[in-house]
């Protein structure tokens, strides 16, 4: 491709609206323009990058046995009441009605659309298993679009869903995906961090994503660096420190503490550490009140509150509720108490010495309260959020933490909508079997930015070849009739062996033409200038590399092959 006839609108500035890495590269590189908020252009040269990572996963999913489709983008609003989201997926939904009043959703994602068309694909156990897949427009009303093309309304996905006969089926599909998944990223030049992540209910190895380390990231990893155990904050565990300070005990006493209820208050009135205190919230799970207990640095982790209490529901008891199970309002509820109500102790609470608790009065604390003394722990469970020091669940290292961006997630559906939308299959025996589903998502956009994240210098995008919009980068320096010529000769010669050339036989300035090569980063660089025609020499130089190498014409293709292979 001549850039004389291209459109690659360069800037030298960075876009003032960008505030993340990929998003200024990738505007100032020219591969997208803002359309309006949360809404991009893909201009040639950043859609020639997309689809060579379309090309990865399309080729990845075929070679795994997954069928592709084409679904349509509107989705009937009959299918989204069957599965029970046509409420559920609330205002992140685009809805719409055609003229006749018929209701639509712009599909956010396919999984009532997919289910709705196998149930009339598959009868019976011959037709299972089956995975299939598009690669396609999702759509999302963003409540706040941001970083470029990391969040945006709209964005291409491949989501691909598998059904299974049973749950070892299941397994196996998963385990295909898994394996899949981790060819792409790797053939896409992603360091990609794959992390267990909570599925509600659902325990085990169910769900895992596919992160990458970002400092925009918007999730947050936990890490192992001894034993590679590695999960996102919603679903890491922690293990209890077995340690206790030597402090004296001291004896249980009430304090005084008018109005002193948030954590922030109690630190600063007893002039103590956050640990100290045993923060006490009163939950209602199925209906019956809890009291969680974590110590005052901790979050409470619902999702594994739920799970502790073996709730199907939870959620903050409301005032009138906490009045009642402590007598107190709000904001002095603890543990040392004489009601009778189930307490669910974190792990961080066991070894608390003096700690500060509400004494379940108005405007009362007990300082100098120590578990096994003042209370018993009956119930002890991984309640609170585990966090960056925390002993690793698997083998009681500190972890460390990371920020992540979701490149991919893949996750065990289960019966949720083959039961909703009444999916069955003949068994070998005849009898009616509901299919099990499991459903793999990847963002191809965000996998574009995250690549762009990982792949830079100061001076512009390094492009993995393997999905670089062009392979090579010629760049002609000569203005005079031969020359022009001679490499319009070299650039039919590159083409001829197949290579994707981008030809820059734009008349400017070297400074101006080799500024551009470094930021838009195609992997090889082959400069056509006074060394070729004094002395017949090219130029070649790799785009992550400060070496350039001289060469003749006639070994120039041996040496772009040899360059490539290592890009
Ligand atoms: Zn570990």
């Amino acid at each position: 491709m001549r850039l004389s006839q291209y459109i690659l609108p360069t800037l030298k500035e960075d876009p003032s609206d960008a505030v993340v890495l990929s998003h200024r590269l990738m505007i100032r590189a020219g591969l997208i323009r803002k359309e309006s908020a949360g809404m991009y252009i893909y201009l040639p040269l950043g859609w020639r990058a997309l689809r060579k990572i379309i090309g990865i996963v399309r080729g990845e999913m075929d070679k795994a046995g997954a069928l592709e489709f084409l679904m349509p983008e509107l989705t009937s609003s009959d299918l989204w009441r069957e599965s029970g989201r046509w409420d559920a997926m609330g205002p992140e939904m685009f809805r719409i009605r055609d003229r006749n009043g018929i209701e639509y959703a712009l599909a956010p994602t396919h999984e009532e659309a997919f289910t709705g068309v196998m149930r009339n694909l598959i009868s019976s156990y011959r037709d299972l298993p089956k995975n299939v897949y598009q690669i396609n427009t999702k759509f999302r009303d963003e409540i706040r679009p941001r970083f470029g093309v990391i969040r945006s309304k709209e964005f291409i996905m491949k989501d691909a869903y598998s059904f299974d006969m049973d749950e070892k089926g299941l397994e196996y599909s998963y385990q295909v995906m898994r394996k899949t998944y981790r060819r792409i990223f790797e053939r896409c030049g992603l360091d990609t961090i794959p992390v267990e992540a909570d599925t509600g209910a659902m325990g085990g190895r169910d769900s895992e994503e596919f992160m990458v380390a970002s400092e925009v990231g918007e999730e947050v990893l936990l890490l192992c660096g001894s034993c590679g155990y590695r999960a996102n904050r919603e679903k890491a565990g922690y293990k209890r420190k077995d340690t206790k300070s030597g402090e004296k005990l001291k004896g249980l006493a009430e304090v005084v503490t008018p109005d002193v209820k948030t954590i922030d208050d109690l630190v600063k009135f007893f002039k103590c550490a956050a640990e100290r205190l045993l923060k006490s919230i009163i939950y209602v799970a199925d209906g019956r009140p809890v009291m969680a207990v974590v110590t005052g640095d901790r979050g409470i982790n619902e999702q594994k509150l739920a799970r502790a209490a073996g709730a199907s529901s939870l959620e903050l008891a409301p005032e009138t509720v906490v009045e009642e199970v402590t007598g107190a309002p709000v904001g002095f509820a603890g543990p040392v108490t004489k009601k009778d109500i189930r307490i669910l102790y974190d792990l961080s609470v066991k070894n608390v010495v003096n700690g500060i608790t509400g004494a379940n009065k108005k405007d009362l604390h007990f300082e100098g309260v120590n578990p096994g003394r003042d209370f018993s722990i009956k119930e002890e469970a991984d309640i609170s959020f585990a966090e960056e020091g925390d002993a690793c669940p698997q083998c009681g290292s500190a972890m460390s933490s990371k920020k992540g961006i979701e490149v991919g997630h893949i996750f065990k559906l289960e019966y949720k909508y083959t039961r909703s939308m009444n999916v069955t299959v003949l068994s070998e025996e005849g009898v009616a079997v509901t299919p099990i589903m499991g459903t793999y998502g990847i963002g191809i956009n965000r996998t574009m930015a995250a690549i762009v994240e990982q792949h830079n210098d100061e001076k512009g995008i390094v492009w993995p070849r393997s999905v670089a919009p062009f392979e090579v980068h010629l760049v002609r320096l000569g203005k005079g009739e031969m020359e022009i010529r001679d490499t319009d000769a070299i650039y039919d010669m590159l083409l001829k062996e197949g290579f994707e050339v981008l030809y820059d036989d734009r008349t400017a300035s070297p400074g101006y033409k080799f500024a551009d090569a470094d930021l838009i980063g195609l992997p090889i660089r082959v400069t056509i200038g006074k060394h070729y025609f004094r002395n017949g020499e090219v130029e070649v130089k790799q785009r992550k590399e400060t070496q350039v190498h001289k060469i003749e014409k006639d070994g120039l293709i041996d040496l772009i092959t040899a360059l490539l292979s290592v890009s």
